[in-house]
């Protein structure tokens, strides 16, 4: 329910993180009013600094696992670290991020009659034995691994999304994300392309997990958001159907070995750096590729349209750029 005049309020927790901040960046150039809600765990004031003087930019440093009161029309729930080394470093307080937080945002969402949507993840899918992962896939996922905080914590999030629907009828759209990477990926993330790219421009050895015939499939951050703002902006057709409340998976479909991305890398950066293999981690999924046929049909014929080489290339530049100015 809009509060005050024509403007819409959003609030975007994890506002400040890789994913957030391009949300906050596109959200504010369509004229939106943004609250970015962060406890810089992982994220940092540095990616939203563009906004810092703008009148309809707020930030407010929180930890969504405490109860928050806001006057919004619509909320993001992004906040929870993405990078399995992060998620792991404290992964009791990953599971409170998940759960408390959700249910903390999900309250929020009932007291003002907002739309909510919610960050959810492939890994969902766990380590998949259907592949392409569809939306109808229940997965295939170790509940007490060192992968499980994250991955069930994000389950347990979408039953509590999926309970509040049906019994408090809050408007939902849960999104299952899928690999997503570019320029802001913090350069101490973790995750397979900033490792890569920052040991590719700094000479060291690219480290791949085991023998790097594992897939993943790599969106661009740029078409990730986009679809994230065609899901929340679905409106009911006029037929009496009511909007789909997800799960949705968005990503891109284009599967590489990590072996592929490294030789990539390699040769898009002309480094002289080796390849060397470290021991994978336990639970590592050893394939992803997201079935985007839902996406496609819900979202007005969204798809990624960002090739790897080309997103490499500006994750590559915003790389080579932060490192010299560190
Ligand atoms: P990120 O680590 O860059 O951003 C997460 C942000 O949330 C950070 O700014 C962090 O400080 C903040 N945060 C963490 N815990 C918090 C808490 N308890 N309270 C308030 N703020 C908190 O990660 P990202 O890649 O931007 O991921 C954003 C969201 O998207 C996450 O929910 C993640 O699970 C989901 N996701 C991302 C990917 C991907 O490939 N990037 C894939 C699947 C799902
Ligand atoms: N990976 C790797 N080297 C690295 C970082 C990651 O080989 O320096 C592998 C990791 O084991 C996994 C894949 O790359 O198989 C993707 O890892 P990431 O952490 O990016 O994401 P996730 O496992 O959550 O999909």
């Amino acid at each position: 329910m809009r509060v005050y005049g024509v403007q819409k309020k959003v609030l975007v927790t994890g506002g400040c993180g890789f994913l957030g901040s391009h949300l906050v960046d596109k959200l504010i150039e369509r004229g939106d009013y943004v609250i970015a809600v962060d406890n810089l765990y992982t994220g940092s004031r540095q990616n939203t600094l563009q906004h810092e003087s703008n009148p309809n930019f707020e930030f407010l440093r929180h930890d969504i696992e405490v109860d928050l009161t806001l006057e919004v029309d619509e909320i993001y729930n992004l906040a929870c670290p993405a990078s399995p080394v992060h998620y792991q470093h404290d992964p009791i307080k990953t599971v409170k991020t998940c759960i408390l937080g959700a249910i903390n945002m999900l309250n929020l969402a009932k007291r003002l009659e907002a739309k909510i949507f919610q960050a959810s993840t492939s890994e969902v899918y766990g380590d998949p034995a259907v592949h392409p992962q569809s939306e109808s896939y229940f997965g295939n996922v170790n509940p007490i691994g060192i992968r499980s905080c994250y991955d069930e914590g994000k389950r347990v999030s979408e039953t509590l999304f999926f309970d509040y629907h049906r019994k408090e009828n809050i408007d939902i759209r849960v999104a299952r994300i899928f690999n997503t990477y570019g320029p802001r990926m913090h350069p101490n993330d973790g995750r397979v392309v900033s490792n890569f790219i920052v040991q590719a421009l700094q000479g060291k050895d690219l480290t791949i997990y085991g023998d790097g015939g594992q897939t993943r499939s790599f969106c661009y951050v740029d078409d990730l958001i986009d679809g994230f703002l065609k899901f929340m902006d679905l409106t009911p057709n006029g037929d009496g159907e009511s909007v789909y409340p997800g799960p949705l998976n968005l990503g891109n479909p284009q599967e590489f070995t990590i072996l592929e991305l490294a030789h990539l890398v390699i040769s898009m950066t002309g480094s002289s750096s080796k390849i060397i293999s470290l021991p994978l981690p336990s639970d590592d999924p050893m394939q992803r590729r997201p079935d985007i046929t839902l996406a496609q049909d819900c979202l007005d014929d969204w798809h990624p349209g960002i090739p790897l080489e080309d997103g490499l290339r500006k994750t590559i530049e915003y790389f080579d750029h932060l490192l010299v100015n560190i």
